[in-house]
């Protein structure tokens, strides 16, 4: 396919007005930006990034909410949200070694429909839901994960998976992101999952009260904090300007409900791969009554290398955060391997005195 010649002045002069951000967290999913033309004329971005953005969307579209993109610097091509969702020219060259389309191998270790079991005592639940963000290092950009919403009958496959093993005592609610299931689905499916006598824990891993912080009702808190279940999110921020007024908010409704919250982030060459950065994003994530937990490696997925941050690097990073943070406020470094029983634990040196 061949594009016509792009300019900016070809796009309506008039800037869209910014979305209101008090508007419900279903209109906000259905109105996410998908669009390269709309996101570059609101955030000013130099035309020939346009083209870049065109070809690497092909692959795994833009999607972004407007409550995320009022976040970005505008006319500033580096800003480190801007990087998260904006596809590069990087994107499209060959991947270098090493990089490939399932790093994780969960295409094969799908147990049962939606079931990702890999550890002791816990297993991933797919629970469709696409992201209502498509961030770019994503290891799941070669998977349609959130097309594929389970049926009634393959629910009940993957209740009775859980439910004919009783060393599993935590669900973990992923996706996609479970989050973008509207409460009707997902209110029956923890009720599915409280009805598992072994079942204690519920754990949702989510980006959604980052980037539609709107998505954490009343409603919401109230199901979580009524669960038999010891209820855990683990949400997902890469760095300090994610968290604005209102995701605070957000995020210390779910403290004062009882809720806890960790954050994981994956470390991201020109996002976050910075000591002040870090220390920053530690700090205003404590403001907030979230606890890091863990730091990625990024995971090596075709379309991601730019991303990349050596080993060998972060640790030396890891070292200075040591250095400047409370045991507490220090994220676990650490990276995947397919096979193992845990997530793999980075040792940290100690850092020059
Ligand atoms: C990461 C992951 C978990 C959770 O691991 P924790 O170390 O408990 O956070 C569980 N199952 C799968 C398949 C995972 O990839
Ligand atoms: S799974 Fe998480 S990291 Fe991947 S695109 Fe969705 S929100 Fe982003």
């Amino acid at each position: 396919m061949t594009l016509d010649p792009i300019t900016l002045s070809n796009l309506p002069s008039n800037q869209p007005p910014a979305q209101n951000e008090s508007q419900s967290w279903q209109t906000q999913l259905a109105n996410v930006v998908t669009d390269a033309f709309e996101l570059a004329v609101q955030l000013r971005l130099p035309e020939h990034y346009i083209q870049a953005a065109l070809q690497g969307g092909r692959n795994f579209p833009i999607r972004v909410p407007q409550a995320f993109i009022n976040r970005i610097k505008k006319g500033d091509i580096n800003d480190p949200l801007l990087r998260q969702i904006w596809p590069l020219s990087d994107e499209s060259v060959p991947p270098p070694e090493g990089f490939v389309m399932d790093p994780l191998g969960e295409a094969s270790s799908n147990k049962a429909p939606g079931i990702v079991h890999k550890y002791h005592g816990r297993v991933l639940l797919i629970t469709n839901g696409s992201c209502a963000v498509n961030c770019r290092y994503c290891f799941r950009r070669h998977f349609p994960y959130g097309e594929n919403a389970l049926s009634s009958r393959q629910w009940i496959e993957s209740m009775d998976y859980i439910t004919k093993r009783s060393e599993i005592n935590e669900v973990i609610l992923s996706g996609g992101d479970p989050l973008s299931n509207n409460d009707s689905r997902l209110f029956s499916l923890v009720s599915a999952i409280e009805s598992i006598p072994h079942v204690t824990r519920l754990r949702i891993h989510t980006r959604l009260p980052i980037v539609i912080p709107a998505r954490i009702t009343t409603q919401l808190i109230q199901r979580l904090t009524s669960s038999r279940l010891n209820v855990v999110i683990v949400v997902h921020v890469n760095h300090a300007n994610e968290i604005d007024e209102e995701v605070a908010d957000s995020l210390k409704k779910l403290h004062q409900a009882g809720i806890h919250v960790l954050n994981q982030s994956v470390l991201l060459k020109d996002v976050n791969n910075d000591v002040e950065c870090l220390v920053n994003l530690s700090e205003r994530l404590f403001s907030c009554n979230v606890l890091p937990y863990y730091l990625h490696l990024l995971d090596p997925v075709i379309g991601s290398h730019h991303f990349d941050v050596k080993q060998a690097v972060a640790q030396n990073l890891m070292a200075l955060l040591q250095a400047r943070l409370p045991g507490f406020l220090v994220p676990k470094l650490v990276k995947e391997i397919d096979g193992r029983p845990s997530k793999t634990l980075i040792d940290t040196p100690i850092a020059p005195t």
